[in-house]
């Protein structure tokens, strides 16, 4: 069981490196349980989906 702090930190170095296989059970893990980091996690992945969206904009 992880915290809500290292789930988060978890699903915000998603955003700039690949998880190790353990790291990403964790936080699979966690978000089974805990609601607050599901809607954090789409929040993260929200928002890098639009920054994604702007860079391919851009050229
Ligand atoms: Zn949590």
């Amino acid at each position: 069981m992880i915290s809500c702090k290292r789930a988060s930190r978890l699903a915000s170095e998603k955003q700039e490196r690949s998880l190790t296989l353990k790291e990403r059970f964790l936080l699979r893990w966690h978000l089974l349980y805990c609601a607050g980091c599901r809607r954090m996690v789409k929040q993260f992945e929200f928002l890098s989906e639009a920054t994604r969206g702007w860079m391919s904009h851009k050229d």
